[in-house]
């Protein structure tokens, strides 16, 4: 059912503290974590509790929760420091804008300059 834990979903494990991380901030609907394999001095992310495969089927979903994970990254964001000098919030949606773990996820990137386009 959409929502409900799933058995072979990393992220649903790191919510249950079956595989560990190093958490930053944990709600009652979000918890945020150092990304194993950062890609800025800040790279954090953050996830709802509830599965669902990307940002828009979470947002289509519980869009109350989609509004927590957008206001935790940026209460995360102050915290870190990395307001001033300017952070990025990123959903990769889908293999070809590299997600490779289908459980909705922001990446809180920051602490360096960000160039745009993105590659
Ligand atoms: O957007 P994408 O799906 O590629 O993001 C998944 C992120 O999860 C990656 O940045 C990866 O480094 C991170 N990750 C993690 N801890 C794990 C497995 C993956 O932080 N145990």
């Amino acid at each position: 059912m959409a929502g409900e834990p799933q058995a072979d979903c990393l992220f649903c494990k790191i919510v249950s503290g079956d595989v560990p991380a190093t958490v930053v901030r944990e709600t009652e609907t979000v918890v945020a974590f150092r990304d194993i394999n950062p890609q800025a001095p800040t790279h954090i992310l953050v996830i709802p509790r509830v599965h669902h495969p990307d940002a828009a089927s979470l947002a289509a979903a519980e869009p109350a929760v989609a509004a927590d994970v957008l206001r935790e990254a940026g209460e995360i964001a102050a915290a870190e420091n990395v307001d001033g000098s300017g952070y990025r919030i990123v959903f990769n949606t889908g293999s070809g804008a590299g997600q490779t773990v289908f459980h909705a996820h922001a990446h809180l990137l920051g602490g360096r300059g960000l160039q745009w386009p993105p590659g």
